[in-house]
């Protein structure tokens, strides 16, 4: 389980089912595998907004 080729089949994975969100809180862009909890990587906020939904992310301009 812990041989370097491991990281093949996460390059697959990510590319194939990341989806990528703005941070709620500091606004950063996140990429969250498919599986993976939502929560941002910079600040640790669970409160991520898909980026297309821009109607959200004017919330942040405060
Ligand atoms: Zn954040």
């Amino acid at each position: 389980m812990s041989q370097p080729a491991g990281e093949r089949s996460y390059q697959q994975t990510a590319a194939a089912s990341t989806m990528h969100y703005l941070c709620a809180e500091c606004g950063a862009k996140v990429g969250i595998n498919k599986g993976e909890p939502i929560r941002c990587k910079e600040c640790g906020h669970r409160i991520l907004y898909k980026q297309r939904t821009r109607r959200m992310v004017q919330f942040e301009a405060r």
